[in-house]
């Protein structure tokens, strides 16, 4: 089948089948990764590549720490009041859908969460205009949501934050395109899109934004407590932190990198929306120039039709291209490790359900 979930999703076939060729035995060890001591020797390579390739891939300047942690992204709606509310007690915020809005929420339990913009007003269809003059130069960080994986929305432009530290939840693009981190205060991203499977978080951040968390911050919620111990405070998700070196290694060495790995993502979009254009049964939700490489919402505008292609893609391999419940219709993610011939496939499939659906 072709997997259009939004995650988790698609990984790519070969480091599925290297995982489970290494599963029982992993590297002459005997062991399953599964069953290693985070702590042993042969652990500690796994670990410490996976943060070496991804500093490589993502070139991570030297003043950026990376943690691998758990809780998901959503426990960073949380962490990052928690740790960087720190001066002011206050931060902005662009409301560009669900996920962006329980950023907000987390925060204002913490401290004042402005909100500088938002595009609920047209179901999060658009990416709205940014006016610097409306950021607050006091805030201690400026937050938005890179890709916006319900609404299929991607920011093309980053907002100009001034001193103001600019964090971005990625947890939808990260790897699908180079991003030029030292932009970034902070960014954050759960593994199960692009990365890996669920379970993992990865956090790259400043090192000067570390230790002044909150004097209330669980121990466990502090940055500091895992960038002082290299994410091995406690128990890492180490199965997939291997997974995670796993895709890794697929992007430098199969794919060639990221602008490589952009490349592609755009040859897949163009395909889905062209034919979205084009197409007099199917309508994409998105305005133009807001639209998602990852994640593309469509429609045909009438529900029961929606049901049906739904069920009629299913029956032919196209599965989990039903669209998040606050938009309806259909979605099809096409994260990194959709192949090319996937999109073609869906796209001839839907050219055949229009036709036979021509009044
Ligand atoms: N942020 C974005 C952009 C997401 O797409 C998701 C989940 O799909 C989340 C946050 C929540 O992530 P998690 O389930 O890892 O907490």
């Amino acid at each position: 089948v072709f997997n259009f979930s939004a995650g988790p999703s698609v990984l790519p076939e070969s480091v599925l089948k290297k995982a489970a060729a290494e599963m029982l035995d992993y590297n002459g060890s005997g062991q399953s990764v599964m069953e290693m001591s985070h702590r042993s020797k042969v652990y500690d390579e796994i670990i410490k590549s996976c943060e070496a390739s991804l500093r490589r891939v993502m070139n991570i300047p030297d003043n950026y720490k990376v943690l691998f942690l758990q809780g998901g992204a959503s426990s960073q709606f949380a962490m990052i009041p928690l740790n960087l509310m720190n001066k002011n007690n206050k931060a902005d915020f662009v409301i560009t859908g669900q996920w962006a809005k329980k950023a907000y929420a987390e925060a204002a339990r913490y401290g004042t969460a402005n909100v500088v913009a938002s595009s609920a007003d047209r179901t999060f269809s658009y990416i709205p205009k940014l006016d610097p003059s409306t950021f607050d130069k006091d805030a201690d960080y400026f937050h938005i949501c890179m890709n916006n994986t319900i609404y299929g929305t991607t920011f093309k432009e980053l907002p100009d934050t001034g001193d103001v530290p600019l964090i971005a939840d990625i947890s939808s693009c990260i790897l699908s395109e180079s991003i030029d981190v030292k932009k970034f205060g902070m960014l954050y991203a759960g593994a199960q899109k692009n990365m890996g499977p669920a379970g993992l978080t990865v956090v790259i951040i400043r090192e000067d934004l570390i230790g002044n968390a909150m004097e209330k911050t669980p121990t466990m919620f502090n940055y500091k407590t895992h960038a002082d111990n290299d994410s091995m405070f406690n128990t890492p998700p180490t199965y997939a932190i291997y997974i995670a070196k796993l895709v890794l290694d697929w992007i430098e060495n199969e794919v060639g990198g990221l602008e490589k790995m952009k490349e592609l993502n755009e040859k897949k979009a163009a395909i889905l929306y062209d034919f979205l254009d084009e197409s007099a049964l199917f309508k994409g939700t998105v305005e133009k120039d807001s639209r998602s490489m990852m994640n593309v919402p469509f429609v045909t505008g009438d529900e029961a039709l929606d049901k049906e292609f739904i069920a009629e893609a299913t029956k032919r391999g196209f599965v989990n291209l039903k669209g998040h419940r606050s938009v309806g219709g259909m979605r099809a993610s096409i994260y990194n490790a959709m192949p090319i011939e996937g999109v073609e496939k869906l796209v001839a499939f839907m050219r055949e359900f229009e036709e036979a659906h021509k009044n």
